[in-house]
């Protein structure tokens, strides 16, 4: 009977802590509103530890509620930000430990932008090539990167159903380099086996 009960009580604290919403501090972060938030950078002593955290998944309960649909509208302000315009933003560069990203279709009609939930990429295909990066969250930098040019990505969609995409090109690119701001990692922290060095050409930003 104890041991039943042990296993009806863990049962229900695993459900509890899988339905969690957001907690308070991140609804303080997210807000409320159309309008762009911060973006963490490297430059500022707090904000780069806080980027190189690894960000917690997002549950059903969450991507159902109404501070995320708060928090797509603003990041998405904020990658099309005029002055600092990106072509993809992961929730830890708004201050949101969570697995979200926002990215630019570039291999759809009318370039849109859209969001996953809790992405991971499942395999790295080939070829590699090495291509220009910079981010939103280091500025003024830029750096050739090897990424592979075509990956299958696993995802939850905003109705949080699992789905699967082979992805290409340099659409690809960008989810590489979204998802590793979920895992802390930064463009620049695998720029070490770059054939030529930095380039200074004007890039697109991450
Ligand atoms: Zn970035």
């Amino acid at each position: 009977m104890k041991l039943i009960l042990a296993i009806i009580m863990t049962i229900s604290l695993s459900t509890t802590s899988c339905q969690r919403g957001f907690t308070e501090a991140e609804k303080a972060t997210i807000g409320t509103g159309n309008n762009m938030m911060p973006v963490m950078s490297i430059d500022n002593e707090k904000d780069s530890l806080l980027i190189r955290k690894k960000s917690k998944p997002l549950t059903k309960k969450d991507v159902l509620s109404e501070e995320f649909a708060t928090l797509c509208r603003r990041m998405l302000k904020t990658v099309r930000n005029p002055e600092n315009e990106g072509v993809g933003i992961a929730a830890p560069q708004v201050g949101i430990l969570r697995r979200l990203v926002a990215v630019q279709r570039f291999d759809k009609e009318g370039e849109p932008f859209e969001f996953y939930v809790n992405p991971e990429i499942v395999e790295y295909g080939e070829p590699k090539e090495y291509g220009n990066e910079g981010c939103l969250s280091v500025p003024n930098h830029r750096g050739e990167v090897l990424r592979s040019r075509c990956i299958t990505l696993r995802y939850r969609d905003l109705q949080f159903k699992r789905q699967t995409e082979i992805i290409e090109d340099f659409t690809a690119v960008i989810f590489q380099h979204e998802i590793d701001h979920l895992d802390g990692i930064l463009y620049i922290d695998r720029i070490s086996d770059t054939p030529n060095g930095e380039v200074a050409e004007e890039t697109t930003k991450q």
